[in-house]
């Protein structure tokens, strides 16, 4: 379901009923394909962890065929994106275990959201290491649950599973805190969060303090980028003290003809003349969550925020977890040689799914495909 993008259960099942892509399906993974009920009853019970252990497994695979190394940051760091979204809407008494806020009229709503670790890079992949909910223990708390402590609990997982990996936690105002400080230096983490102006007031007075003392650590470039001047200043401080922890600072103050925009980061990277557009541009990949993560599964043929399931937090859970790793599949299909080349103004993605869809509905020639499958072929990422 995942796979073809198809968004619901009934979606999928419309498919089901053609004979012919019942029995292409049967062709080529062997088994029967099921009626979506079955699906559903399966997920009802499945334990939430064992597909979060295939999804890992798949993700750590990819890792040691080194398809995922190709942009690290300073040659050695995975940039690890860290954010929240909200996974979908309820009704009232949906479960134990929902969010709640009330809204400025003073409506009450229910809601689950989700935290995710995923790994990113300049190629366009997006993939999920990790899944933490944000979610209540019981109806009877005194304090809901929230990001910074689903983070707590995200950190020792990614930590546990992931433990030799070198990483580059990059993630909102949010974090700049002692306990994400903390986390870092507990699990040897590297960091870059947007810094926002309200954040950490006694760092900013220290900032405000030494930008002028230290204007050798300044660095001015000039692009071109399709067809206009880009302006950048950078601009950094190390060192400096917060609550015993070593906070270093950049800035990147951007002119393309008359817009500026402004980007600041902390981090815990020593930042130099030589690392600090490598640094800034890593920051600036934090929006990639948002886009070619949540909003790719949001709106392009994903469902995240459909209800899979209404009365199970346990089915949702598995089914947002299928949703990952059949995103992980088709974005090694999606960002490889072989479709991106197909891939053009004209012909979208989604143009290249109805195509796929539209062969599984005629009579599959297997005497064909098997010999397509004999040639030997490289796809290349990036
Ligand atoms: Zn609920």
């Amino acid at each position: 379901m995942f796979i073809f993008k198809k968004e619901s259960r009934n979606a999928m099942n419309n498919e089901r009923e053609d004979d012919e892509f019942r029995n292409n399906y049967k062709k080529i993974f062997k088994v029967n394909l099921p009626h979506m009920d079955t699906v559903n009853k399966v997920m009802l019970i499945i334990d939430n962890e064992e597909l979060e252990i295939l999804k890992i497994g798949l993700v750590k695979a990819l890792i040691r065929k080194k398809i995922l190394d190709k942009d690290l940051l300073f040659s050695g760091y995975y940039k690890i994106i860290v954010d929240g979204t909200c996974e979908m809407i309820v009704k009232e008494s949906h479960c134990n275990s929902c969010l709640h806020r009330i809204t400025k009229n003073g409506q009450i709503i229910y809601f689950h959201n989700v935290l995710e670790a995923k790994l990113v890079d300049g190629r366009g992949f997006c993939i999920s290491l990790l899944t933490e909910w944000i979610e209540n223990k019981d109806k009877e708390y005194n304090k809901q649950d929230c990001e910074l402590k689903a983070f707590k609990r995200l950190s020792d997982r990614l930590k546990k599973h992931y433990h030799r990996m070198r990483m580059c936690i990059i993630c909102d105002g949010l974090y700049a805190n002692q306990t994400f400080f903390n986390i870092c230096k507990e699990k040897d983490w590297k960091f870059i969060i947007t810094f926002r102006d309200g954040n950490l007031p006694s760092v900013w007075d220290e900032v405000n303090g030494l930008k002028e003392l230290q204007q050798e650590n300044s660095y001015n470039d000039k692009l071109y980028i399709k067809g206009h001047d880009v302006y950048r200043n950078y601009k950094w401080i190390n060192a400096i003290n917060y609550n015993g922890f070593e906070i270093d600072w950049c800035e990147c103050l951007e002119k393309i003809e008359n817009k500026e925009s402004r980007f600041t980061y902390i981090s815990n990277f020593n930042i130099d003349i030589k690392n600090i557009l490598r640094l800034v541009n890593a920051g600036r990949m934090r929006w990639k969550i948002e886009n070619e993560g949540f909003n790719t599964q949001k709106n392009l043929g994903y469902g995240l925020e459909h209800k899979y399931s209404r009365v199970s937090m346990q089915a949702t859970k598995n089914y947002y977890q299928c949703m990952q790793i059949a995103h992980l599949i088709n974005q090694l299909f999606e960002l490889g040689s072989l479709l991106k080349s197909m891939v053009s103004i004209k012909t979208s993605i989604k143009h290249i799914w109805e195509i796929i869809l539209g062969e599984l509905r005629k009579t599959l020639n297997m005497e064909e495909l098997a010999l397509l499958l004999k040639c030997k072929m490289q796809i290349r990422f990036g």
